[in-house]
């Protein structure tokens, strides 16, 4: 048959609980356990067997079981609850947003991602940079900021992984029945669905757009696949991180661009641009085409663009860092110069990036440095992956110390409720305030956790953690009965791990930097930890591998055939198919959270925030967020805060550190039992971890550092710079450019008088003669740069006219300075004075 449309046609529900449906249709059921039980109560099998997707089981319940729910007073009751909860919850206008962001309110953010993860059953993620995104949205409902996201929808999502006999990954694309999804088609004010359509290679591709609604925000998630399109423009959308460079580009265009057309068909207000990763850079082009049509030129229109956008960076590993040879972006954005009313050499200048690719340099066009160029602001994810990020971009502002360089930071955190436990949440309400669930982020209110009873604590890790079990027991169950194992060793799976044992989970993407079998590296050592009669220690992994990504399946193998092994079986385990479902019952479940990426190669990390939110402590390399969260009572590091030149140094010395931190710290601390037979030590650390973890890395206190930090401020730019026809953006654009023709003809000397001893608080008198070649003085900054030791001090030149400058210098403390001078073209209005990437040393 010849498919021209489908449509969802949910049964007829029965009056009483009618709002199931609606319910359905948001994912606020997503963070809300209570919610979903009303779903996996109509039918517990149909629930688990469709990824716990409320409208599927909707769909698939039969009537009379409705019929009964809907004659239950015990269940009328728990769905009025859930309702009353959500209705309060969607209806709150006295938001942390209206309190404190106002001035977004006329316009909004506008987010885009490549991939979001907001719940299992809709797969358009394959890792931490998904949960991130899915999370941040969640908080800017909570927070009540008016934000509207951008994402793709892909058929097959990443994939399914599956582990074959031998332990080699297997990946496996299921195609999403898209009507049985909480999505719906988003519509445009008169009714129609709305469509958008990007030229792609000379071709129109055309995309629906599908909408989700996450609590009070809206997702909007393009689709190729349409009868308009070609078999091949169809499969665009398929998969995620799927296929070559070819592919990647292509699906980039139709985020960036597709994406701004469809926020314009659906009328939807953004005065703020979030590009989360580089992904998203091609957003800018649409955005100043728009701005070109109406009549501004390329360059104000740039300067009008970038000043509203903030750029997110995420990884410092280059294959997170797409660019493309020029023929290769020729083919995807040869239009786009004339379309810009530029040319072809003035727009990859902005994305310009030197690669050495077959032994020779060539220019690439690099996402990454596009989506610099095209904002105004952009950040790392952690305090460390800031400095990590300066230095790795430092390149594109010559002359700026790595410190100037100006990429700032916002750390990561996480969603607390979408991995927060039910137990948990009830026993958290048992002593927080009314109302924690709406203030997750401050610190003083998760003081009284420590109210919380040892044993109460205890039973309510304990019971979680035999459900973790009993959870990886049916998995693997799954597994060895797919794989045709023997009914023995399908009864021994039955068996594996004890919910008396210490239990440390690991799971990630098995990226090689992340060093998945750090803990096999002595072997003996660890057969020792975990086979201690009195004291066992066992170990649950999960992760995929990128499908491409060899090395990183080798480990998962590895790891599997260690799992087999006699001395280790049922006490390590590793996990098929690692999503939402099985982080949630990981982090939910085990009593200490492990990660030893490559230090500092994590950026920020997001998993080890779920354990603690769940109040498992994490034991982990100081990189990312746990260098920023450890405290030295809420967990433990491994390894020193320092790099190696040489990784097999680094592996020995931070597996050394791992081994004796588990033998003669974490061990001993789980087993110790006080004169009342309760671990009290133990506990502590529990609650240490999750009264500092909770607040510090809620996703919450990271979208208001967002807002802050960069939406209002950004909004405000955009306000002045779109000001009178964008007065601003005229002025600079042309400015600018009249200051890259000079700037090659400007010089600068200098000389200090510099005594070969100074006593402190004496003064140096440093002097510049400069060729301000027409550039007008308060145009130019011309300043003396001091550095001691890692203090750096920037003092301005006074102008003496005739480009002479001058000022006296007061060394203030002892110590060795070192003295430059440079200058800079500076001006009223500039986001920041580096952005020009000009500056010249004398
Ligand atoms: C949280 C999460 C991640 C990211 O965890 P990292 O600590 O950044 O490795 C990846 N996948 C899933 C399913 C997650 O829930």
């Amino acid at each position: 048959m010849n498919v021209i449309g489908k449509v969802t046609v949910l049964p007829r529900l029965p009056q009483a609980v009618a709002r199931l449906e609606e319910l359905a249709y948001n994912l606020y059921w997503s963070w809300t356990p209570r919610a979903q039980e009303l779903y996996s109560e109509l039918d517990p099998v149909i629930w688990e067997r469709f990824q716990r997707n409320p409208v599927r089981t909707l769909l698939e319940v039969p009537a009379e079981r409705m019929a009964e729910v809907a004659a239950d007073p015990a269940y009328l009751e728990r769905y009025r609850a859930v309702l009353a909860d959500f209705d309060a919850y969607m209806g709150l206008t006295d938001t942390w947003a209206s309190r404190n962001a106002a001035s977004l309110q006329q316009g909004g953010v506008a987010y885009f991602s490549m991939e979001y993860a907001f719940h299992e059953c809709l797969p358009i993620y394959s890792g931490g940079l998904g949960v991130l995104a899915g999370d941040h949205c969640k908080s800017a409902s909570d927070l009540g900021l008016p934000f509207t996201a951008v994402g793709m929808l892909f058929r097959q999502g990443y994939f399914t992984q599956l582990f074959n006999k031998d332990g080699w990954q297997q990946e496996r694309y299921d195609e999403l029945d898209l009507t049985t999804l909480p999505i719906r088609p988003a519509r445009t004010a008169s009714g129609d669905e709305a469509r958008v359509s990007v030229r792609v290679a000379g071709r129109d591709v055309a995309l629906r757009v599908w909408q989700l609604q996450v609590g009070r925000i809206r997702v909007l998630l393009l689709d190729s696949d349409v009868p308009e399109n070609s078999e091949d423009d169809r499969k665009l959308t398929a998969r995620l991180y799927g296929g070559n460079q070819e592919l990647r580009i292509q699906q980039y265009l139709l985020l960036g661009i597709g994406g701004v057309r469809a926020l314009r068909a659906l009328n939807v207000p953004a005065s703020v641009y979030h590009m989360n990763e580089g992904h998203a850079a091609f957003m800018a082009l649409e955005r100043i085409r728009e701005r070109v049509a109406a009549g501004l030129d390329f360059r104000a229109a740039t300067e009008a663009v970038a000043s509203a956008t903030l750029f997110t960076t995420h990884t410092p590993v280059p294959a997170g860092n797409d660019a493309y040879a020029y023929d290769l972006t020729d083919r995807y954005l040869g239009e786009w110069a004339a379309q810009l009313s530029t040319t072809r050499d003035e727009l990859y200048e902005l994305a310009r990036q030197e690669q050495f690719w077959d032994n020779r340099w060539v220019p690439s066009f690099s996402m990454s440095v596009f989506a610099l160029r095209m904002s105004r602001a952009a950040n790392g994810v952690s305090e460390l992956h800031g400095e990590v990020s300066r230095g790795l971009w430092n390149f594109l502002y010559p002359g700026a110390e790595q410190d100037e360089v100006p990429i700032g930071h916002v750390t990561n955190g996480a969603h607390n409720l979408t991995f927060l436990a039910q137990p948990f949440r009830d026993l958290y309400s048992t002593v927080l305030p009314q109302d924690w669930t709406e203030r997750l982020e401050d610190k003083a209110m998760w003081q009284a956790i420590r109210e919380i009873p040892d044993a109460e604590l205890a039973r309510t890790q304990h019971t979680l953690k035999t459900e973790m079990i009993s959870f990886v027991r049916s998995r693997l169950k799954e597994q060895l009965e797919r794989n045709g194992a023997s009914a023995s060793d399908v009864a021994a799976a039955e068996q594996v791990l004890s919910p008396d044992a210490l239990t440390i989970g690991f799971a990630r993407r098995f990226a090689t930097y992340k060093r998945a079998t750090l803990l096999f590296r002595d072997k003996a050592r660890l057969s020792r930890i975990v086979n201690n009669p009195e004291r066992p220690v066992q170990f649950v992994f999960a992760g995929k591998a990128h499908p491409a990504d060899n090395p990183g399946k080798a480990f998962i193998q590895e790891i599997y055939r260690v799992s087999q092994e006699p001395e280790f079986q049922g006490k390590i385990v590793i996990l098929e198919n690692y999503d939402m479902n099985v982080a949630r019952h990981l982090v939910q479940g085990v009593d200490v959270w492990m990660n030893n990426p490559r230090r500092p190669l994590e950026a920020s990390g997001t998993s080890g925030m779920k354990a603690s939110f769940n109040g498992a402590p994490n034991f982990s390399v100081l990189d990312g967020w746990w260098r920023e969260g450890y405290d030295g009572k809420n967990g433990w590091p491994i390894g020193d805060e320092r790099e190696y030149a040489d990784l097999n140094v680094q592996d020995d010395a931070d597996s050394f550190s791992l081994y004796r931190t588990l033998e003669e710290q974490i061990v001993p601390l789980y087993y110790r039992r006080d004169a009342q037979g309760q671990n009290h030590g133990w506990l502590d650390t529990v609650r240490q971890a999750i009264i500092t973890v909770n607040p510090e890395f809620s996703m919450q206190r990271q979208v208001i550092d967002y807002t802050r930090n960069y939406y209002l401020t950004l909004n405000t730019r955009h306000d002045e710079v779109e000001a009178d026809g964008a007065q601003l953006a005229r002025n600079l654009g042309g400015w600018k450019a009249w200051i890259r023709q000079q700037w090659p003809h400007t010089s600068l000397q200098a000389s200090a008088q510099l005594p070969a001893s100074v006593q402190p608080g004496e003064q140096v008198t440093v002097a510049a003669q400069v060729n301000p070649a027409g550039i007008a003085d308060g145009e130019l900054r011309v300043e003396a740069v001091l550095k001691r030791g890692e203090t750096l001090s920037r003092v301005p030149l006074e102008s003496r006219g005739q480009g002479r400058y001058e000022a006296s210098i007061p060394l203030e403390d002892s110590g060795l300075y070192s003295i430059g001078v440079r200058m800079m073209p500076t001006k009223e209005g500039l986001g920041n004075e580096f952005e020009l990437g000009l500056i010249k040393w004398a």
